[in-house]
């Protein structure tokens, strides 16, 4: 078994980008800028946006963290949005979710200019990325495919089985996994609550992408002999034994899961860390005008 290191990878990604803004630097060049909208006081999300500011820093980015009440209306957000649509001093931004239930998500992903768009929500580069043409991948299903290359994990031919269908993971997931080129040229089968027989289905994959956010929800009796297993869950679960009350933990029964797969990413240090390291690599791609 090979363990997928997303912490050792995300490192070595965030060297690169880093090394790119120190050139730009040295040539007077304007360095990449991130923003991020959060509103609201929701634990989970203010520690995404947290790392997500502190990886900012440590590439040598600039960020901007706009927080905001939770009694924020729909429009004050779209007001929000737009100022930073117009600011050309930021290349991209984000608006963390979830929302409070006042406010439409579709509605504010719309809003935001494809061009700073760096979670690749917006329906245009969701578009763009369902027809194979450059453009921002969201960044959790993208660290997927970075991990993928980078260990060499072969999917030609493969059949994936991704479980979750949601709009940031399992849907874009299932997509990329069955677009031409590596990695990619995949059997897709996609699944979610609705899916009979699961265990079958998971049985006869060769890769298994599991976003559900069920703890220990993909045990080994699941799987075949050697097949790949990329673990998206993250889940906080009580444990008074750590500093914080809680741990993470994924979607797999890592334990025995891992002793019968070829390939497996833990949780923590798997897909996690490599999620903010391609919304990084996003807003470097904002910043270079790479997206047309
Ligand atoms: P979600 O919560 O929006 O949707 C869950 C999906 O799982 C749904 O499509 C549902 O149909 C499916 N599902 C639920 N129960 C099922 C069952 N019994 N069998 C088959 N399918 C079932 O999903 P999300 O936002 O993609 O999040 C999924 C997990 O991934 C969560 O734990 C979340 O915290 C985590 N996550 C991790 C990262 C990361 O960077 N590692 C990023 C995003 C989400």
């Amino acid at each position: 078994m090979q363990l997928l290191d997303g912490k050792k990878v995300s490192e070595d990604i965030k060297n690169e980008i880093a090394a790119e803004v120190q050139k730009m630097r040295d040539k007077g060049e304007k360095v990449p800028h991130l923003a991020a909208i959060i509103v609201g006081n929701d634990g989970a999300s203010l520690t995404y946006v947290g790392s997500k500011v502190k990886a900012c820093e440590r590439v040598g980015f600039e960020s901007t963290l706009i927080k905001m009440p939770s009694t924020t209306s729909e429009k004050e957000l779209l007001k929000k949005i737009e100022e930073l649509n117009q600011d050309t001093n930021i290349d991209g931004f984000i608006v963390q979710l979830p929302l409070p239930p006042q406010i439409d998500t579709q509605e504010v992903l719309m809003a935001i200019d494809p061009s700073k768009d760096v979670d690749g929500f917006h329906p245009e580069n969701f578009g763009k990325m369902a027809l194979d043409m450059s453009t921002f991948i969201p960044a959790t299903p993208f660290g997927i495919l970075e991990l993928l290359e980078r260990y060499n994990v072969q999917t030609q031919g493969k059949h994936t089985v991704v479980i979750g269908r949601s709009h940031i993971v399992g849907r874009p997931m299932s997509i990329l996994m069955g677009r031409k080129g590596f990695p990619g040229n995949s059997t897709v089968t996609l699944t979610h609550s609705h899916t009979k027989n699961l265990n079958q289905i998971t049985s006869q994959a060769d890769i298994v992408i599991s976003a559900l956010g069920v703890p220990n929800f993909l045990k080994a009796e699941m799987i075949k002999d050697d097949a790949v297993i990329i673990d998206v869950g993250i889940t906080r679960v009580e444990d008074p034994t750590t500093e914080k009350g809680y741990k993470i933990v994924g979607d797999v029964d890592f334990e025995n899961v891992s002793k019968k797969a070829s390939y497996i990413t833990p949780v923590p240090g798997g897909v996690g860390p490599m999620t903010i390291a391609m919304l990084l690599k996003n807003t470097l791609l904002a910043r270079e005008n790479g997206i047309k």
